[in-house]
């Protein structure tokens, strides 16, 4: 009897020695934990494949779904699984082909991962490629360009065969390139950027500066919705909230209002920068794209940089607005990001900021307020909220006890 389940396939470019056995590790774990809330049976691996089984298989659907949503999955097929029989595969392969749906060609590609099956691919081609023609007499064997290919993998003591297959996001499993601090407002940008270190094997802690007590807490919110919603990839371990408005409120007041963004900047990068000592992280992210407000100029880019002297990672620098939106709605934070809510971003805003601020007013606007007691009362009043869906993030060790703060949200129905 054949049974199904999902083979994950994944890149393996670079993919060598003990880096290769690592990521797949890791991959493994990263399953098992993103779909505990799904009727898993078990998760291995199977020579250059992961191996989804299930306990309920009318389930399949929704699960190969949630994991073309894991970074390092490339795609997922749909397949049956059976005995090395010839009776068994031919069966499944008719089952796989009706499962196909609407085409007029298709052709048979066995592939064989262990090489003690007496037949030849091209023999299991044949053989199974003549039990299809028998049961599909209207479709058309096609060698080149088919519209469906039927795959038939024969492995240690059984034989795989699908011929649906999703694409995954690709990427590599989070966890495997380290961790940074992701700068996050409940903006569209900076989400993406975060979900896109993610998909690039990080593991992502970010920081989001709130204006309390000067604003209500609503970003505060939106911004943990926006960390649930990026839950079905694990890329997000540690929110960080930080208190901002009053500095804000101290920085206004001390330099010449064309330049209290790029302070406010420099000090939220001083901060995030200590927060990603703390946590053991060795870049900052940001959602920055090149031009697209007064603060993303080349000149302001780099007034902000120099304050710190960890890399600044900025994935969007070069993606237009409508890509950024179009991947939000995949990630499903585009609905939550179109509510607004004041930040410090919001918060005591020039009306005419500088685009291209010169070093020397930037440093000599810099030494204007104590922006290093400022940073230690910063960090020392930030809060956070640990999400469970990262199976790769460990807390740091040396951080005062957990401080956590969930109430009711400020907006209707957001937070529970
Ligand atoms: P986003 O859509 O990400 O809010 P934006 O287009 O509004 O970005 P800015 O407000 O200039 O642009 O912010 C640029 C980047 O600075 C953001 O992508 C984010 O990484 C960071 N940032 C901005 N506001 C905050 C905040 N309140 N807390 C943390 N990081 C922030
Ligand atoms: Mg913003």
């Amino acid at each position: 009897m054949a049974s199904r389940v999902c083979l994950v396939h994944y890149h393996e470019i670079g993919l060598k020695g003990r880096n290769r056995s690592s990521f797949e590790n890791q991959l493994v774990t990263n399953i098992r934990r993103l779909l505990d809330a799904y009727p898993i049976a078990s998760v291995g691996r199977v020579s250059g494949f992961v191996q989804v089984s299930l306990t309920d298989e009318s389930r399949l659907d929704e699960v190969a779904h949630a994991l073309t949503r894991i970074p390092g999955v490339a795609l997922v097929s749909r397949a049956w699984q059976c005995e090395r029989e010839q009776d068994a595969y031919c069966a499944a392969a008719v089952e796989a082909l009706r499962e196909a749906g609407d085409f007029r060609s298709f052709k048979v590609h066995a592939r064989k991962s262990n090489t003690d099956y007496p037949l030849h691919t091209l023999d299991i081609n044949r053989i199974v490629g003549s039990a299809l023609c028998d049961e599909f007499p209207e479709k058309k064997v096609q060698m080149h360009g088919p519209d469906v290919t039927l795959t038939v993998l024969v492995c240690q003591g059984l034989v795989y065969v699908y011929a649906v297959s999703e694409r995954g996001v690709g990427g590599l499993p989070v966890g495997t390139a380290g961790k940074v601090v992701s700068l996050i407002s409940s903006g569209f940008d900076s989400p993406v950027a975060t979900w896109m270190l993610g998909k690039r094997g990080a593991t992502c802690v970010p920081v989001h500066f709130s204006g309390r007590p000067m604003t209500a807490d609503t970003s505060e919110y939106l911004v943990q919705d926006l960390c649930r919603a990026l839950a079905p990839s694990g890329v997000v371990g540690r929110l960080y909230v930080v208190p901002f408005g009053e500095c804000q409120r101290e920085i206004s007041l001390a330099v010449p209002a064309s330049l209290r963004i790029i302070m406010y900047r420099r000090l939220m990068f001083v901060v995030a920068e200590r927060i990603a000592r703390i946590e053991g992280a060795k870049a900052l992210v940001t959602g920055e794209s090149l031009g697209q407000v007064a603060s993303q100029t080349l000149d302001n880019i780099a007034a902000t940089n120099e304050a710190v002297s960890m890399p600044v990672l900025r994935p969007l620098i070069g993606t237009d607005k409508q890509e950024i939106i179009a991947r939000s709605q995949e990630l499903g934070c585009y609905d939550i990001c179109c509510e607004t809510a004041p930040d410090c971003c919001t918060l005591f805003m020039p009306r005419r900021p500088e685009t291209h601020a010169r070093p020397e007013q930037v440093h000599e606007a810099w030494e204007l307020f104590d922006h290093e007691a400022m940073a230690d009362l910063l960090v020392e009043a930030s809060e956070y909220v640990d999400f469970e869906s990262c199976p790769s993030y460990r807390p740091p060790r040396s951080r005062r006890p957990y401080h956590h703060r969930l109430g009711p949200a400020s907006v209707a129905g957001k937070v529970g």
